[in-house]
């Protein structure tokens, strides 16, 4: 998990807030959020609950992936009530989601044909998030098998496994069925490499469930922050947020080469000389070198540090404001008391003020 990952409310809840199970209590996954409501799945059914008012009180947010408490089902009328939300094992921030254990992603090895650098930018984001990576390249149906056989083996080179994938000819589905039972996998991927239709033929009846949700939670779908999970029918869930399909870096230079499997192999080897050596002109680097995404590394690094300097001149601009959040979880600036003029921003302070730049508002809470 990335430092930024850490920064979210802490899932647990205190002593106090316990709730004591009983025979109507029941645990379940979130799969949908929109404004004050969650579509709660319960083994093969599923309730569209509220969220108890103490858990507001108490700063609890519910994600997507979140596993709850459900008090007061009422199967019939299909609804119920979250009152407690478990520990989570790993978070993404934008979009929100809980308890994802590997990202998916899906090139086409033609039709849009794969773009090393873009293949690249995607790797090295879903690396970012700490989770699982897995690569899926669809659309093989159009290339050549010395083709397929080339990238796979190129893709060896990289530090990944790739799975060779036609949804218009159901190849590979089975084996990547496998590879995401009792899974929840957040699925990404430049637009036209063929996620719907993936989606789609993995989950026959998904736009049954689409537009249920969409009808009971109303609008947003679209929104690059909506995320909603979908039931495989081998087991595990989906997620699909167009939110992971415009990656932009946002990690530390000193950060960068861990997001190379390549990199991390020659680190794992041997040492550079200095310990925040960026890998790029320092002397007795041990990651410098003649592997094929050497310079991809390169140009991250670039962006990487532009973006640093950016922030760190923002920071420097704002040092005389303070960053407030009020109740609807909208970011605005205060002037500073003239005493406290001097006081460094922390650096926890400067992700918020990153993440208000880049998010629109939290969605309203009951
Ligand atoms: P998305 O933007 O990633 O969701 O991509 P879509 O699922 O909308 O697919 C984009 C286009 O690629 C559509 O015209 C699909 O019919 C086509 N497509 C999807 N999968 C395959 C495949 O395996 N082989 C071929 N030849 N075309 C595909
Ligand atoms: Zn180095």
């Amino acid at each position: 998990m990335s430092a930024e990952l850490d920064q979210q409310p802490n899932a647990q809840t205190s002593e106090n807030d316990s709730v004591i199970a009983s025979s109507e209590d029941l645990v379940g996954t979130v799969l949908a959020v929109q404004a004050n409501y969650y579509w709660v799945q319960l083994g093969d059914k599923s309730l569209l609950c509220t969220r108890r008012s103490r858990l507001k009180k108490i700063g609890q947010q519910v994600w997507v992936g979140d596993r709850v408490q459900v008090e007061e089902p009422d199967w019939a009328g299909g609804r119920g009530a979250i009152a407690q939300v478990f520990p989570r094992d790993s978070e993404l921030d934008r979009p929100p989601i809980a308890n994802a254990d590997q990202i998916l992603l899906v090139f086409a090895l033609a039709d849009p044909n794969p773009e090393p650098l873009q293949l690249s930018r995607f790797l090295i984001k879903a690396e970012s998030t700490g989770l699982e990576v897995c690569l899926g390249l669809n659309k093989s149906d159009l290339v050549s098998a010395e083709m397929q056989a080339e990238w796979r083996d190129r893709l060896q080179q990289w530090g990944y496994q790739s799975q060779m994938l036609s949804t218009q000819h159901q190849m590979g589905l089975d084996n990547l069925q496998t590879q995401l039972k009792q899974k929840i996998t957040v699925i990404s991927g430049p637009s036209g490499v063929g996620k719907s239709s993936l989606i789609n033929q993995l989950i026959p009846d998904v736009d049954l469930r689409v537009g249920s949700v969409s009808g009971k939670l109303g609008r947003g779908r679209h929104t690059t922050r909506h995320v909603e999970l979908f039931e495989l029918p081998g087991g595990g869930l989906l997620a699909d947020t167009p939110g992971f399909n415009q990656p932009d870096l946002d990690c530390a230079p000193v950060e960068l080469a861990d997001f190379f499997p390549e990199a991390r192999q020659r680190l794992a080897e041997a040492n550079c000389q200095f310990s925040n050596c960026l890998h790029r002109d320092e002397p007795n680097c041990a990651v410098r070198g003649d592997w094929e995404r050497y310079e991809h590394y390169l140009v991250f690094l670039e962006e990487a540090i532009a973006r640093q300097t950016q922030l760190q001149q923002k920071t420097d601009q704002d040092s005389s404001m303070k960053l407030k959040i009020n109740q609807k979880g909208e970011s605005y600036y205060e002037p500073r008391l003239e005493s406290k003029k001097y006081r460094r921003q922390s650096r926890r302070t400067q992700h918020q003020t990153l993440d208000a730049m880049i998010w629109d508002a939290e969605p309203e809470e009951d």
